[in-house]
């Protein structure tokens, strides 16, 4: 028989498994096996797979209107643009449809600014093991040591930095530089916290040197880190906000938020056939909707104490390393253990688990999880650490 899987680019090593169904921290293939998932679709699935109020949004959306085209507004693009600038403190909404695609247009949008505002500044300081998507720009700009030989030449203008070190951003910058762009939590890099005195600096050195301040919160934002943004903990304000995954609830739905001061695209200079269409944005309002309503962040927060709690009791037992993150972007030091291998034993075990790094583990479940679905999760990675270590 024909691999009926050679029809697809191959552009990851992917089980030889066709998924067709999911509920909740559930996810179903065609023979009716079953997975517990703690990836959710790279933390996409804000709310688990297939919410009622998603699908509902987006059934009820198809039937009114689906796309006028960008070059018009649409009720639930206005209304959703409004949400995010009274829920964020930024101001302007451009939407995209992956978070690479927002990325680019903050990139594209600092570069404005830098010929408007900055003598033609052009260059952006980024972080080494950074992330922030697979466009050429956005690669460009990504810390990965792995997309180095990639796709060469790549986009200039990127200046790579350590992570945390602020004496090192600062002897950087030149009078070319524009913006500082960096994860407030380096999601791929395997959750690793830039902290709050580190975002904190940042945020003085850029006005000081008169510099955007791009926070780059595809994986952190829409609630994923306990609450809705992650910098709204960290006692900053950015001038420019990245969002993607969470924000559709695995509808692909993207945003570039910025402060009035950094909004400077003029007609031309951005947009995009399918961006901001109501379908995307109907589903955007419903995740919005849900996370907002009263004490779903508590819950998230107990969820993760349970989370990180569980995590360290295995972690104690089983000799491993640190746990790390917030919210439910949450990781494990596997310390002699190959976590590849400890993820592909989980996949073989019906748990979804991903493994960013050779000794990492990150989990990222729905932010609606439940308590005995965080259990069932520690006692099945137990049972794999077990016959591992
Ligand atoms: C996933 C991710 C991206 C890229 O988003 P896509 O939707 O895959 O293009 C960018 N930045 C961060 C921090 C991410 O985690």
């Amino acid at each position: 028989m024909q691999n009926p899987y050679s029809a697809l680019m191959q552009i990851a090593a992917r089980p030889e498994t066709t998924f067709v169904r999911g509920e909740g921290s559930y996810l179903y293939d065609d023979r009716d096996n079953v997975w517990l998932d703690f990836v959710q679709g790279w933390a996409v699935n804000t709310l688990g797979h297939c919410p009622g109020v998603v699908s509902d949004a987006i059934c009820a959306q198809s039937r009114r209107l689906i796309n006028p085209g960008p070059a018009f507004y649409n009720a639930p693009a206005v209304k959703l643009a409004n949400r995010l600038a009274a829920l964020s403190g930024l101001d302007q909404t451009f939407f995209a449809n992956s978070g690479a695609e927002a990325n680019e247009g903050a990139i594209k949008l600092a570069r404005k600014w830098g010929q408007k505002h900055r003598n033609g500044a052009w260059k952006i300081v980024t972080f080494h093991n950074g992330f922030h998507g697979r466009t050429l720009a956005t690669m460009s700009a990504t810390g990965k040591p792995a997309f180095e030989p990639l796709f060469n030449p790549k986009v200039p203008g990127f200046t790579k930095v350590p992570y945390g070190d602020l004496a090192a951003v600062e002897h950087s910058i030149d009078d070319e530089t524009v913006a500082i762009l960096l994860e407030p939590i380096q999601g791929e890099a395997g959750v690793i916290p830039a902290g709050s005195a580190f975002l904190q600096g940042l945020r003085q050195l850029a006005d000081r040197q008169g510099l955007l301040l791009m926070l780059d919160e595809v994986q952190t934002g829409i609630g994923r880190t306990g609450s809705l943004f992650c910098y709204q903990h960290q006692g900053i304000e950015p001038d420019v906000v990245t969002l993607g995954k969470g924000l559709g609830g695995g509808i692909p739905i993207a945003a570039l938020m910025a402060k009035t001061s950094a909004c400077c695209f003029e007609y031309g200079d951005q947009g995009g056939t399918f961006n901001g269409n109501p379908l995307v944005c109907a589903a955007a309002l419903a995740v919005l909707d849900a996370v907002t309503a009263p004490g779903f962040m508590d819950r998230v927060q107990a969820r993760s104490e349970q989370l990180v709690a569980g995590l360290e009791a295995l972690s104690l037992r089983f000799g491993l390393g640190k746990v790390r993150g917030e919210g439910l972007l949450v990781a494990l030091e596997t310390g002699a253990v190959d976590a590849a291998a400890l993820a592909r034993a989980a996949f073989d075990a019906g748990l979804l688990i991903n493994a960013p790094r050779p000794h990492t583990l990150r989990l990222m479940p729905a932010l609606n999880v439940s308590e005995a679905e965080v259990d069932r999760m520690l006692t099945l990675l137990g049972g794999l650490l077990e016959r591992q270590v």
